[in-house]
């Protein structure tokens, strides 16, 4: 299908969110697809199906983020019901058109829908759901499955850090950052660059060069550029508005700023050194802002990411393998990526997922198989081999056999 009807994909993914083309992600779903049907033989071996699952995805990569994980689910045998995201309803109604005339659709349903149909979708009885969206909804989901003890994969969401070193080649980090931040959804994704910490005698540097690769990439005016996604709707665009309008953000401000409230665009701006008790330091940003935190000293950034609540991804760009190893040892994340951000996703042999309030379970590649299956143990002993001890009546002279 993702072959097929690429354009047809493209465009709903433009109707929703400007999505650009090479942000779509076809190419993944087909590289999932792939590799699920190479490696299924050897990763079916001693698992079974769950039965019928439930998956619910979000708004910002709707399309990848319905049919990877519906991979892994038929993959492993079980029949599917999709609920997509009301947020992004070109990709929604597409898939609900489409996914019928590739997929036997007795074991692939798509249920469209906001609140009310998931709320009908959550009462009945899963062997398994799979959430994909914030923290607030996956605890009603989590809620829901109690009721029925249905094991669950929440993938949420968090704010990403990004700790960037003095040593680093600073134009390949500059367009690093600027790719997993803007490149993916206009920061619109959950791996995005949610915040940097850098060191205070850095940081002039850092902004100038991201500054530079900005001005590249989205040219002078980048709420016209076409290879910005624009927010998704109003409620968000308001979101990052007032986070960009806090009284203590907004003069620190120190590239961009400029915000299109009638086509829903907001340019790429970096933020120096807001408070820590703001609310763009506090709550998960999801959008183009990116506030960059000095600190004295590099190491000083561990302290800080760990008095938050757990990232879904924990970045970090360096030379130095000492402050690697110990980056890694001291920060818990859903995943770790060194020297660049967002491309650990691609990878068909990480699993991906989150820890604490970033999410539970994880998937892709072997790992969306295994999150559909159950490793059932099943022993089978012949009738030879009789231990007495293990009888009743117990006695000493019996358990001294054992
Ligand atoms: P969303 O608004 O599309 O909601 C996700 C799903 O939850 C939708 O299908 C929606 O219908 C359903 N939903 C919404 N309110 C509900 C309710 N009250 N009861 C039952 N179901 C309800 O998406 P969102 O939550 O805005 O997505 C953004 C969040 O998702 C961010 O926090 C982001 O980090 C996270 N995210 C995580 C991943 C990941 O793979 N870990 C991927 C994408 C997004």
């Amino acid at each position: 299908m993702a072959a097929a009807r690429s354009a047809e994909v493209c465009r709903a993914l433009h109707a929703d969110l400007a999505k650009p083309y090479t942000e779509s992600y076809i190419a993944l779903v087909k590289s999932s697809c792939k590799f699920a049907l190479k490696n299924l033989k050897k990763w079916m071996k001693p698992q079974k199906p769950l039965g019928v699952v439930l998956i619910i995805s979000a708004w910002n990569y709707p399309f990848l983020l319905s049919i990877d994980p519906i991979i892994g689910a038929i993959a492993a045998g079980n029949a599917v019901v999709l609920k997509p995201s009301e947020v992004a309803p070109a990709t929604s109604s597409l898939l609900a058109e489409l996914l019928p005339r590739y997929v036997d659709g007795s074991c692939i349903k798509v249920v469209e829908g906001g609140v009310a149909e998931t709320t009908t979708l959550l009462e009945q009885k899963w062997d398994k759901i799979f959430y994909t969206g914030n923290g607030k909804v996956g605890r009603i989901v989590m809620a829901s499955a109690a009721k029925h003890l249905t094991p669950v994969v929440l993938e949420l969401g968090g704010k990403c850090p990004v700790v960037v070193d003095s040593n680093v080649n600073l134009h390949v980090t500059a367009k690093r950052i600027a790719a997993g931040k803007w490149g993916c959804n206009n920061g619109q994704a959950c791996i995005s660059p949610d915040f940097i910490i850098t060191t205070k005698s850095f940081a002039p540097k850092l902004l100038e060069a991201l500054e530079k690769v900005l001005e590249k990439f989205y040219g002078r005016d980048p709420l016209r550029s076409s290879d910005l996604s624009r927010i998704v709707n109003s409620n968000h665009f308001n979101r990052l508005k007032k986070l960009m309008d806090d009284e203590n953000v907004s003069d620190k401000i120190v590239f961009g700023g400029q915000r299109d409230e009638h086509h829903l665009k907001i340019a790429p701006t970096i933020f120096m050194d807001v408070p820590l008790d703001s609310g763009i330091m506090k709550e998960e940003i999801f959008g183009p802002l990116l506030p960059i935190i000095t600190v004295d000293k590099i190491h000083e950034s561990f302290a800080l990411i760990n008095s938050m609540t757990k990232p879904l991804a924990a970045y970090l760009f360096t030379k130095d393998s000492k402050l690697q190893e110990q980056y890694e040892a001291t920060i818990s994340a859903g995943g770790m990526l060194v020297n660049d951000t967002a491309v650990h996703l691609t990878n068909q042999y990480l699993p991906f997922g989150g820890v604490g309030e970033s999410g539970m379970g994880a998937y892709h590649g072997r790992f969306s198989f295994e999150a559909f299956s159950h490793k059932k143990a099943v022993l089978v002993r012949r009738f030879a081999g009789e231990a007495a001890a293990r009888y009743p009546p117990y006695s000493p002279a019996k358990l001294k056999i054992l």
